[in-house]
């Protein structure tokens, strides 16, 4: 018996649900049981255009739109964001397959912190500031930047939509977001809670698409002004490309290979928090300590300890309840995990926990093994290459010189980590690690701290002050009257 399978083919284009100009489906595959759960449509250009000239439309009025009044509509959104967390929690589950309580306890939460963060970096935001004392009548103005598209990916779907969403709205922007055609879900529900808050028509549009369809329609749009994205390495270069003629601000939000460095006197937690944070979310983040460097005299221990919380870590299907962490999130990515593991085996690393295949018992869904190489080198292919999965790699070091030569020997910089209880070693570390964020000891960044790297993890700066200011032009002007 065939089963009908919720339809999400519609668009939300200038305040209303609207059917694609032309048919072309997509199923949305739960990766827990490689089942549809949902068919959307993958918009084309005829789509794009309805989306941007809406947003360009309503452009004038919402640019001059009163600070209080966006403060509003985003306390609004807040208020029914948190009152649909569990719809929000669900969908992300079903989507992209994170275990039902970490998707509302982390990944709903997540942008819940963010619009949090954002209201209260914008209720203290400076729309127009004086130079400096030595120039009296010279200020500088933030201001909006136009049309903005907004391009996100699957792994942390509200974490990515809230944080480019909100911003843009709060700037005086208005918006077109494409989520990942793999995890569209979470993102049409925010349009309904947008819509629900009371978002100005044009103001916030949504198209769903792919890559070489809207991700590169709205990246080349003559009419749009600034492209936002988060994703990987490879789209944030086509999409710098494909922005370039249409000169178009374009911000990154790229991938990762962090290092976390794990010293003798590190806390005698670290190393277990360390194998636990690069398992979180099935490994999928950008930000995951994939590459562990431990000093040699503790390294033994370190791969023991790495070793056992790999293989106390449950794997199991996101809809059950508890700590466990859920599949990947499609065979792609499965296959890709695959191949980097093997990789790992046949260029000589230790393998000490898990390995290629299916966990055992499991005979369907894109489940991994959590998997710990020890005696890797930085060289390998498993400590260069992004592997979005549960595997970490554990490296030896002796001096703190190598320890940090190795951590920066990477093409990304997007967050390192340092274990140390040497408060001086901390802070001369934080300082030598080329990365747009460093963690020490456990310890998370402050609230409104901009997430952001270096080097091909993108330069953009998500999140409290620096975050609303990336979706601003800033003006120069001189002979203000006071
Ligand atoms: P992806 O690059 O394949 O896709 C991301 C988004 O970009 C999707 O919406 C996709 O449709 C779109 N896209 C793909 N190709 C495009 C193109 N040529 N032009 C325009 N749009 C295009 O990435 P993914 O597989 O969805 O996400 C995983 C990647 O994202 C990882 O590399 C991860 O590290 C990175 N990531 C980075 C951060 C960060 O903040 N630095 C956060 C989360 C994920």
């Amino acid at each position: 018996m065939s089963r009908t399978i919720p339809d999400k083919r519609s668009f939300y284009i200038d305040g209303a649900w609207v059917a694609p100009v032309r048919a072309h489906d997509l199923d949305v595959i739960d990766p827990s049981t490689e089942e549809a759960v949902a068919v959307i449509s993958l918009g084309n250009q005829d789509d794009t255009d309805k989306a941007v000239a809406a947003a360009k439309a309503a452009f004038p009025a919402w640019s001059r739109s009163e600070p209080a009044e966006r403060l509003a509509l985003v306390e609004r959104i807040l208020s029914i964001y948190q009152r649909r967390a569990d719809e929000m929690a669900a969908a992300i589950s079903l989507e992209m397959g994170a275990p039902k309580d970490m998707a509302l306890t982390s990944q709903t939460a997540a942008g819940t912190g963010h619009i949090r963060n954002f209201i209260e970096a914008f209720r203290h935001f400076e729309f127009i500031r004086p130079l400096g004392p030595h120039a009296p009548t010279s200020m500088v103005a933030f201001e909006p930047v136009g049309v903005v598209g907004l391009i996100t990916p699957w792994n942390w779907p509200m974490n990515q939509v809230t944080l480019k969403v909100i911003p843009a709205l709060l700037g005086g922007n208005c918006s077109v977001l494409k989520p990942s055609e793999i995890a569209p879900l979470s993102s049409m529900l925010f349009a309904e809670i947008m819509d629900e808050a009371g978002v100005p028509s044009g103001v916030f549009n949504l198209v769903n698409g792919d890559g070489s369809g809207v991700g590169t329609q709205l990246s080349t749009h003559p009419d749009v002004d600034m492209i936002s994205f988060t994703g990987s390495t490879r789209a944030g270069i086509a999409i710098t490309k494909a922005a370039a003629d249409t000169l178009k601000k374009v911000v990154l939000e790229l991938g990762g290979k962090g290092a976390n460095l794990i010293f003798a006197d590190a806390d005698a937690d670290a190393v277990a928090r360390g194998t636990r944070h690069c398992f979180n979310n099935s490994g999928q983040s950008c930000n995951a300590p994939t590459r562990m460097f431990v000093e040699r005299p503790v390294y033994e221990e370190a791969v023991a300890t790495a070793a056992e919380i790999a293989r106390n870590t449950k794997v199991a299907s996101a809809d059950q309840p508890g700590r466990h962490i859920g599949p990947v999130v499609s065979k792609t990515q499965w296959d890709k995990i695959q191949g980097l593991i093997q990789a790992g085996i046949d260029e000589g690393a230790r393998l000490v926990a898990g390995g290629t295949g299916l966990p055992e018992g499991v005979n369907r869904g894109y489940f991994v093994r959590p998997t710990v190489f020890a005696d890797v080198s930085n060289d390998m292919t498993i400590a260069r290459q992004e592997i979005f999965g549960p595997v970490l790699s554990i490296i030896p070091f002796d001096t703190e010189e190598d320890a940090v030569a190795m951590a920066n020997d990477t093409i990304y910089g997007l967050t390192n980590y340092v274990q140390t209880s040497d408060g001086a070693r901390r802070n001369r570390l934080a300082r030598q690690l080329r990365a747009g964020m460093v963690e020490t000891n456990g310890e998370s960044l402050g609230a409104g701290s901009a997430f952001g790297g270096v080097k091909a993890s993108g330069r953009a700066r998500e999140g409290g002050i620096m975050g609303l200011e990336e979706f601003m032009d800033s003006k120069q002007i001189s002979g203000w009257s006071r």
